[in-house]
């Protein structure tokens, strides 16, 4: 970075900024945080909490179009899609849709793979320099209804792991297969274990970092919401918040499903929508061990904080967090099918489940992440876009822009997630 007075500050508190921030300081920068609302009070809190390699997917499969198209007005369906009269979601869809053939698909996901083999060494790192990441690695049990999608799901990930992390040759099926987690239904008729994937407790985890951040030195805004720029000379070299404004070096935003209003401020337009998911919890007998993951219905289930986080679907309604109840209905009646009847009538669970949760998972078209320095500005870096991912690569995003900002070359390893691919 080049020798301008001032710190380098990360817009946006989640779990990509935190870590960010995390390793910026930890490269001797000055560095401070504003957050609009508080630290991991995003994306990054209600989610599953999985850190894991199995699920380097990138959304935009093949065939997802179809499916999609399927969802409309099927606010019961897995992937929901509610048209918007806004020609930027349109454009968005268009070029979803353009992504959704099989070799950008593979092109992704081994991107994303790549970029995620260094995650679980970071984690370590992270909690040998006294960060409480709250990784626990028990392994996650996919669990399917019927062997023929069971195996093709196998099939896939075992092409995609390239022999980076074990994927078993088989999966079990018939009886034995709810076996491989007590908490699973008879119902469950093939299932497999990735062994070694994590889990994390992503509000703790968020709280973790800010603690050591804290004492690290950084400056951190709460209740700050960035509402401007001020540049000059292809730099900025200040942001606006409502009652100040912060002098900086260089700035980062991680901003979430917000980060194009942001990045729009400083001239460039990112195609990014929120994905929007559902989580609550519930206290299960028995409750899984394992994160499980419910194949057709693509809902998931995780232990956290002692207690079963349940949680999925993914609905494109625009960038804001307006909860729809139906949704949490539909997450838990999908994970009955894999869970036994956990709740009899719909309108029970109001008194079983806790915090029931909405997040917007920012999603960029081809489904991977934004890493880069923003075009046109010298010292202005975005890292957005993370999708389901976030949380699994939080720490190597951070490591790998804070060497980007350091050094101001750009990684190899983020060539793949550059702002020059979202030309349209
Ligand atoms: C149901 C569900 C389950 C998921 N499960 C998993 C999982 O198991 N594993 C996984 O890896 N990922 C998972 N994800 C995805 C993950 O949650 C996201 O990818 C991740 O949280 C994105 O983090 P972020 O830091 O980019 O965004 P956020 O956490 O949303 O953080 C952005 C922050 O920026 C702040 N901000 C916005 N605008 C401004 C502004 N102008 N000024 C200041 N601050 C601002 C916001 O308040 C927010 O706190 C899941 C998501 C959902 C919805």
């Amino acid at each position: 970075m080049s020798a301008v007075a001032g710190p380098v500050v990360v817009v946006g508190g989640g779990v990509v900024g935190l870590c960010t921030a995390y390793y910026l300081a930890a490269a001797g920068l000055p560095v401070e945080v504003v957050e609009r609302r508080r630290l991991g009070s995003g994306a990054s809190r209600g989610n599953a909490g999985w850190v894991c390699l199995s699920h380097s997917t990138p959304v935009p499969a093949p065939g997802v179009v179809r499916y999609a198209l399927r969802s409309l007005g099927r606010p019961d369906s897995p992937l929901y899609l509610r048209p918007l009269p806004d020609p930027a979601f349109v454009r968005w869809l268009w070029r979803f849709w353009r992504s959704s053939t099989p070799a950008v698909f593979r092109r992704g996901y081994s991107a994303i793979a790549e970029l995620n083999r260094e995650t679980f060494g970071l984690f370590d790192g992270l909690r040998d320099s006294g960060v409480d990441t709250t990784l626990t690695r028990p392994g996650m049990v996919h669990a399917f209804l019927s062997p023929a999608e069971a195996r093709h799901h196998l099939a896939l990930q075992r092409e995609m792991s390239h022999g980076h992390y074990p994927v078993p040759d088989d999966v079990v099926t018939g009886a034995e297969a709810h076996l491989l987690d007590e908490a699973l239904s008879p119902a469950v008729r093939a299932a497999y274990l990735v062994a070694g994937e994590g889990v994390v407790d992503p509000e703790a985890f968020a709280r973790a970092l800010g603690e050591a951040l804290a004492a690290a030195g950084v400056k951190i805004h709460e209740n700050a919401e960035v509402t401007g720029f001020r540049s000059a000379g292809g730099r900025v070299t200040a942001l606006r918040t409502a009652d100040s404004e912060l002098p900086c070096a260089a700035v980062v935003v991680a901003a979430g499903m917000r980060s194009p209003d942001l990045l729009g401020l400083l001239g460039h337009r990112l195609p990014l929508q929120a994905g929007k998911g559902y989580s609550f919890s519930v206290d299960l007998d028995p409750a899984p061990r394992h994160t499980l993951y419910f194949g057709e219905r693509r809902a998931v289930a995780s232990p956290i904080g002692g207690t079963t986080r349940i949680g999925g679907t993914m609905e494109l309604s625009g960038n804001n967090n307006r909860l729809d109840w139906r949704r949490i209905v539909a997450v838990a009646l999908a994970s009955r099918h894999y869970l036994g009847r956990w709740f009899d009538d719909p309108d029970d669970l109001v008194g079983l489940i806790r915090d029931p949760w909405v997040g917007g998972r920012p999603f960029l078209p081809d489904g991977l992440p934004v890493i880069d320095r923003v075009p046109g500005h010298d010292n202005a870096f975005a890292a957005t876009g993370h999708g389901m991912l976030g949380v699994t690569l939080g720490p190597v995003t951070g490591h790998r822009l804070a060497e980007y900002v350091v050094t101001g070359r750009r990684p190899e390893a983020l060539v793949p997630f550059g702002f020059d691919r979202l030309r349209s």
